[in-house]
């Protein structure tokens, strides 16, 4: 049976040009950036080379790209080290709808005695700027604010944050993990002061991310070592998946009209006819305010993790909620956080589609195969029994 991936907000297959220059770098390249001989002077100008590609694609400066081990350390080191430059002290606001990197940060900050809010979101899963003027408070040192949900893909107002933040002479994060390389990114138009990417969500290698940090923000280093990554980011740099990561991000960008375009029409078409064929379902999170390529959605009745076995017979790799919530019972927090109440939060399924991973025949493939699986699940579950009975008897 064909194995259709449409699980690319976890992660991506590697691009063949960024396999290619990461297997060259591993291969050719074995200098160390630090040292001084031809060796390293080789390995250096990768490094460099790399800096620019990423910086190219978000309009920064190179200078202004720290490499790090992954989206999870840039967004701990934007946080953690926020919080040390205001002398361990103060307040922060985020969401509650952040991915687990920043959410459980935060948690670790409110135990070294930092305050933070969590900013509820409305029930298309975007904040309300007025809800975030009216939580700054005198010692808020930092706005930690996702770009898009991992989940239901929905699209903060970034530069409108970012405005307020700079009002108010407050540091603003934002972790770009699900946008970066989905639509653009302009570091500069937004005002964003720090920003996280991961290589692996753009067709990169895994392990490795970067942290834009805006001239003129003074962040303290977060591994302390040698003198890499300007003395910010310690540790012998990651160099062959750091030039995949460089390559990835320059092709991410390439005909990006045309993909999103592309996935617009395969997403249109799922959701069409999902919402048409599926009684009991919704659609999570803002209908255009999302990134190109996310469909989340909630089926009543149905238990996630048993339609996730179900469509993986039909060959189709999905997921519930995101990579790091699924093997855990617990219903999505992002989708909770929406107002969804338990159980119809219990039964939702994320497909996220890439323009080259997959096409229309995989969609029509899905959109065929969902109804008979979810019909199947209903006629097991007791819940919906009780349903039924209930419009019977006119409950
Ligand atoms: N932030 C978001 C929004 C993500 O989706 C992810 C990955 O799922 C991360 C951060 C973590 O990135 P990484 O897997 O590179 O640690």
């Amino acid at each position: 049976m064909r194995k259709i991936y449409m699980d690319n907000s976890a992660t991506t297959r590697v691009s063949a040009r960024a396999y290619e220059r990461t297997a060259e770098v591993l291969r050719d390249s074995y200098g160390n950036p630090s040292s001084i001989y031809g060796e390293a002077r080789d390995a250096k100008i990768i490094l460099e080379e790399a800096r620019s590609q990423v910086a190219s694609v978000l309009n920064s400066r190179p200078e202004e790209i720290y490499f790090t081990g992954s989206g999870t350390e840039a967004d701990n080191w934007a946080i953690r080290s926020a919080f040390e430059k205001n002398g361990r002290k103060g307040h922060l606001i985020t969401t509650a709808i952040e991915h687990h990197a920043v959410l459980h940060t935060c948690e670790y900050l409110e135990k070294q005695g930092c305050d933070v809010t969590y900013l509820p979101v409305e029930e298309d899963g975007i904040i309300s700027l007025d809800k975030l003027q009216d939580s700054i408070r005198p010692d808020t040192f930092l706005i930690t604010i996702m770009y898009a949900n991992n989940e239901v893909g929905t699209i903060q107002p970034v530069a409108e944050i970012a405005a307020v933040a700079r009002e108010h002479k407050i540091l603003f994060h934002t972790d770009a993990v699900q946008a970066f390389g989905k639509i653009p990114i302009d570091v500069k138009e937004l005002g964003v002061d720090m920003l996280s990417v991961s290589a692996h969500k753009i067709h990169g290698p895994k392990g490795v991310g970067c942290l834009y940090v805006r001239k003129g923000v003074n962040l303290p280093p977060f591994l302390l070592g040698g003198a890499q990554e300007r003395k910010k980011r310690a540790g012998t740099e990651n160099l062959a998946s750091i030039a995949g990561f460089g390559v990835a991000a320059v092709e991410s960008m390439e005909n990006r009209q045309e993909k999103n375009r592309k996935l617009k029409e395969m997403t249109d078409y799922l959701v069409e006819r999902v919402l048409r064929e599926i009684p009991y379902t919704r659609l999570n999170g803002d209908q255009e305010k999302r990134i190109p390529g996310n469909v989340n959605f909630s089926f009543q009745f149905v238990e996630g993790e048993s339609l996730l076995l179900l469509l993986e017979n039909q060959g189709v790799m999905a997921s519930s909620g995101s990579a790091c919530t699924s093997g855990s019972l617990d219903p999505s927090h992002v989708l909770l956080a929406m107002g969804l109440p338990h159980e119809i939060a219990h039964g939702s399924l994320r497909i996220s589609l890439d323009s080259e991973e997959n096409n229309m025949e995989d969609v029509r493939h899905l959109a065929d195969v969902l109804p008979g699986i979810i019909s199947r699940l209903r006629d097991m579950s007791p819940l919906y029994e009780d349903h039924l009975k209930g419009c019977q008897t006119g409950e």
